[in-house]
């Protein structure tokens, strides 16, 4: 799936999804939450003009819908997923817990999507080389946020992610191949 970007906005210095993705291409295999070898720390992808097609297509939505630069998942810790969206559900992939949970951004948005009929769901990574757990949370966050208590609703995503946490995360499978031709 490849949704419009927006204009004027780009990864910057992000690359979590050079990380918590899964590859599994002939030309290149990582392992889930393996951060890519071609991935260089402050610089970005080290084949960009030559990468794998997935790469070229697969965009979070913080590229793609209004979300503040607050949301970019490097600083949120949440990657808003794209896929389920066109069918009307978004995936919270929270990669690592940070204060943004917590904060009034976050409520007003995830509300706002539930107040419109948005299926949400949240999800985490497991260890590296596993799938990542995920559960759909809307009617669980519902009453905090139709009685629109902020408390409430941090303490339920926050018990989502401890119930999350307990998954029984299966491998995925992949044997790391590096083989983009440079
Ligand atoms: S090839 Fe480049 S864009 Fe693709 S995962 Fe690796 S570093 Fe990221
Ligand atoms: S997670 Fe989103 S913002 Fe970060 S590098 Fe990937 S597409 Fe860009």
């Amino acid at each position: 799936m490849s949704l419009p970007l927006l204009p004027d906005r780009d990864c910057g210095g992000c690359v979590e999804c050079c990380r918590v993705i899964p590859l599994n291409l002939p030309e290149l295999a990582k392992p889930t939450g393996e951060l890519c070898a071609y991935c260089v720390d402050g610089a970005g992808c080290s084949v960009h003009a030559i990468r794998p097609q997935t790469c070229r297509v697969w965009f979070c939505l913080w590229r793609v819908v209004e979300l503040s630069d607050d949301w970019r998942p490097d600083r949120s810790g949440v990657i808003v997923r794209p896929d389920g969206v066109e069918d009307g559900i978004i995936t919270l992939y929270v990669v690592r817990p940070t204060e943004f949970l917590g904060g009034e951004d976050f409520f007003a948005t995830v509300a706002g999507w539930i107040a419109e009929g948005i299926e949400v769901a949240l999800s985490i990574p497991g260890p590296v080389g596993t799938y990542p757990a995920r559960a759909v949370v809307t009617d669980w966050l519902r009453p905090a946020v139709e009685a629109g208590y902020h408390p409430a609703f941090v303490d339920r995503v926050l018990r989502s992610l401890d119930r999350l946490a307990e998954h029984d995360f299966q491998p995925d499978g992949v044997t790391a191949r590096y083989a983009v031709a440079s």
